[in-house]
């Protein structure tokens, strides 16, 4: 029986890859064992002539192209969710628009969800040859800190290309936060997964939308979206300097009985409140940044916002 995969393309400012991808993607279809493929593009508030592009694919496969264009940029987590929420397949893929993601994976992905079983075939990165060194130092960082931290294993080097059934993606559209964190996300809802091996490609056209300083404070979003060691350690670090003061004092009480009272010591008094100051503004960081979260899930802001569609 014939299945409906749905592709889930986020884009923003892809004005050059849009009809290079939907080209490469005709060019494998024929390897998807005869099922039909539904295009949901999503323009992320692209600034550039992205939309008018994906208008023409829309007129050119009004059967198998569909569109939402955002009121302006949200994000690609926020795309990815929108995407999820209008596919109707069964099942369902995610895609970058840039063809970093090799369209000829997805044979071998229906190939390990029809005949081996499996609900999710993921891809994941075993080499990071080809991007800057600091780079890698950072991401190596920051997926040993989150695996030691959170309970939600989040393997190194998974990318968001993945095919899944239509019951995990039922899932992961209840999972509705307005904070998101799509591979965390996907690691949450379980399901039986399996890896392909992927080798490090450039994008077809364009530029990167993602700078050092973006990865970094997704990364932050990352550790505190599936994670609440942060608190502890603030608590850990104040009860520490707590103990710490008073066994200064005492000290203190002790030497002053014995040798009466100095001016002698205003350095360490002052480097001892700058101390216990700074320890006292980290904890109040850590414990901010999730109050922040709180209050933006509080407001139940729409994840997005549509324009037009079709
Ligand atoms: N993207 C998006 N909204 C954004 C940033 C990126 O929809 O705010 C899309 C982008 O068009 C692409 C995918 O997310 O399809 C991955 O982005 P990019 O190639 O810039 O990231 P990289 O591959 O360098 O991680
Ligand atoms: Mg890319």
């Amino acid at each position: 029986m014939n299945k409906l995969i749905s592709l889930v393309v986020p884009c923003f400012n892809e004005q050059e890859t849009v009809p290079l991808f939907y080209k490469a993607l005709e060019k494998v279809k024929p390897q998807l064992r005869g099922n039909e493929l539904e295009y949901i593009f999503i323009d992320d508030g692209s600034r550039d002539d992205t939309l008018k592009e994906l208008k023409d694919l829309q007129q050119e496969d009004p059967e198998h192209v569909h569109y939402v264009s955002f009121s302006r940029n949200f994000g690609k987590e926020a795309a990815l969710y929108a995407g999820l929420s209008y596919s109707t397949g069964d099942y369902v893929a995610v895609m970058d628009v840039d063809l970093q993601d090799p369209p000829e994976q997805l044979a071998e992905m229906l190939a390990g969800i029809e005949d081996e079983g499996y609900d999710v075939v993921g891809t994941r990165r075993t080499d990071r040859s080809g991007e800057p060194p600091i780079r890698s130092f950072f991401s190596n960082m920051f997926y040993k800190i989150i695996n030691k931290i959170s309970n939600t294993p989040i393997l190194d080097g998974v990318r968001d290309y993945r095919l899944m059934t239509r019951q995990v993606v039922d899932s992961i559209i209840k999972l509705s936060e307005y904070n998101r964190f799509s591979k965390g996300l996907f690691s949450w809802v379980g399901f039986k997964t399996k890896y392909l091996e992927y080798q490090n490609r450039d994008r077809v056209a364009g530029n990167t939308s993602w700078s050092f300083w973006k990865l970094f404070k997704y990364s932050l979003d990352g550790i505190v979206n599936f994670s609440d060691a942060p608190l502890s350690l603030a608590s850990f670090v104040g009860l520490f300097s707590f103990i710490g003061s008073c066994i200064a004092m005492f000290f203190i009480i002790i030497r002053k009985l014995i040798y009466g009272g100095s001016v002698d010591g205003w350095a360490s008094i002052v480097t001892i409140v700058l101390l216990v100051g700074g320890m006292q503004l980290f904890c109040l960081g850590i414990v901010g940044k999730y109050i922040a979260n709180i209050y933006l899930e509080a407001k139940h802001r729409p994840i997005y916002i549509v324009r037009e569609k079709k």
